[in-house]
């Protein structure tokens, strides 16, 4: 994991996230204010939410309109690339710390990371219904 601008315990952190299985448009980008490994925890297990409700119906699928911000990595791996083992979620994606800022200006500094590496759905994983701030 790349330590620029902070490490796993800093706060008020603006990370990208990377999946390895695509080779562009694969970059998903953003914050929260409390530590990245417990962001991170909690993008896993909303993977795993998906794939409890995958397990209980098998004509469950994910529309746009289904995805948030927390799910949004899970969705891709499951969606786009047929994922269904827990551990797929650490192996498909690797985290990166952009920049660590202060709670004041972190929005602003997610979405100046979400224009610069172009992270909005389609061109990102950042989903179209998201609204930097919520
Ligand atoms: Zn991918």
């Amino acid at each position: 994991m790349s330590t620029q601008g902070g490490n796993c315990k800093s706060r008020n952190i603006v990370y990208a996230a990377t999946c390895k299985l695509c080779t562009k448009n694969n970059v998903y980008v953003g914050k929260t204010v409390t530590c990245l490994r417990d962001r991170v925890n909690k993008h896993r297990s909303s993977y795993y939410d998906i794939l409890k409700s995958a397990k209980n119906d098998t004509t469950f699928s994910l529309g746009l309109e289904d995805i948030d911000d927390l799910n949004a990595l899970g969705a891709h791996i499951f969606s786009v690339h047929k994922k269904s083992e827990r551990t797929d979620f650490n192996s498909c994606f690797v985290f990166d710390i952009l920049c660590s800022t202060s709670p004041d200006d972190i929005r602003k500094c997610e979405q100046s990371y979400i224009d610069r590496l172009k992270s909005k759905y389609p061109f990102g994983l950042n989903n179209a219904n998201s609204v930097s701030g919520i």
